[in-house]
């Protein structure tokens, strides 16, 4: 019943905010449930101001469903080539494809139609379904999460079954609210013209974006400051209680720059893979068993070409990267391509950053 009270004291004070403080967005621009799923995939594990380019590079590209269904891999590997976390792009060329046969090239309006496509969670059905059709279908993440857990003060683990469950029906709660004021079934602020499920739900992702953040909190210009439980009791920075942080593991990769006659040695990442379908310079983890594997190729230098640090989820990984030839080519699949071919193919970041080495290497061995 409080938090009851709490919705509805909220909720026009969120939208009031919104309406007010919304960042200009590209995808903001348009009700097109196409170009909100694109961004909202984009969006994940990657920030704003990264996803605007790729955003508008993919729809000036593939504008449409039927060009993204018809499109060849390569091409929406190329265009993700830098966002990471591949699987994303192959499910929504699946997605695309199912929209085309199923339903007509049309991108479904009912929820559970948009659950069920490939790739597509309850998080994105959820954006996809409030932001372009303005249905009050709720959202969770980071952002929601962390803003929630503060306003209603809850300690749980939110990776919790039931402390999860508990911020979905908030979330629900809220939309539904947030759409009963755009019915004019309440009579507080009602401003028919725009779309308040939409906005309720980006209202609570923008807080948690600009104001509600993990640290440095701006609760001094947090429109919902006074129904704020973690302000009250000044427990913002130990809100959410995420557990404890998984701990990091050290990788060590080598991988080789092999060149002949102007050309240079790449493999296709496998099916089933992390980072399937892209390319790479041939390389291995330093294990135990890295010998046998190195063995097919020789000549190694004995200094880095150099060094390239990235982290990926818990790993915290360093690749060496050396000049060498092949030893034996039987025994290592792979293609030989010229430095203009190898610029349309997608790598992975770290091995796309192997690319502005080549040319050096290139004069050298000339
Ligand atoms: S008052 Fe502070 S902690 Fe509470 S919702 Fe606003 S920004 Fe977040």
């Amino acid at each position: 019943m409080m938090e009851d009270r709490l919705q509805h004291s909220i909720t026009p004070l969120l939208l009031r905010w919104f309406r007010a403080n919304a960042r200009e967005l590209p995808w903001r621009k348009t009700r097109d449930p196409y170009a909100i799923w694109v961004s909202e995939i984009m969006l994940q594990q990657t920030q704003v101001k990264t996803v605007i380019p790729f955003w508008e590079r993919w729809m000036s590209e593939l504008p449409d469903i039927t060009s993204l269904a018809q499109a060849p891999s390569e091409k929406i590997h190329k265009l993700w080539e830098g966002l990471g976390y591949y699987t994303r792009v192959r499910n929504m060329q699946k997605a695309a494809q199912v929209i085309l046969e199923k339903h007509g090239g049309i991108f479904p309006n009912e929820f559970e139609s948009v659950l069920s496509l490939p790739g597509i969670g309850r998080y994105t059905a959820g954006a996809i379904c409030s932001i372009a059709y303005n249905q009050p279908t709720p959202l969770l993440d980071g952002n929601v999460i962390r803003v929630l857990t503060r306003v209603y003060g809850i300690s749980e683990n939110p990776r919790d079954k039931n402390t999860n469950a508990r911020l979905w029906a908030l979330a629900e709660e809220l939309v539904k609210d947030a759409s009963q004021i755009e019915c004019g079934r309440r009579p507080a602020n009602r401003r028919e013209t725009f779309p308040h499920c939409s906005y309720l739900n980006q209202s609570l992702m923008e807080l948690g974006a600009l104001i509600c953040t993990p640290r440095q909190t701006k609760c001094d210009e947090c429109p919902i400051q006074q129904h704020c439980s973690a302000f009250r009791e000044n427990r913002v920075h130990a809100l959410p209680n995420l557990g404890e942080r998984v701990a990091t593991t050290d990788r060590r990769f080598v991988a080789f720059i092999v060149e002949q006659k102007g050309k240079f040695f790449v493999q296709q990442r496998p099916e089933g893979v992390v980072n399937a379908h892209l390319w790479e310079f041939p390389n291995f983890e330093i294990t135990g068993k890295l010998a046998g594997a190195v063995s097919h190729f020789s000549k190694i230098s004995k200094k880095p070409v150099c060094r390239i640090k990235h982290s990926i989820t818990r790993y915290r990984i360093s690749l060496e990267v050396f000049r060498a030839e092949i030893a034996d080519k039987e025994g290592v699949p792979g293609h030989w391509m010229t430095r203009v071919e190898l610029e349309k193919l997608a790598f992975p970041s770290a091995h796309r950053k192997i690319l502005r080495h080549l040319d050096p290497v290139a004069a050298m061995l000339d």
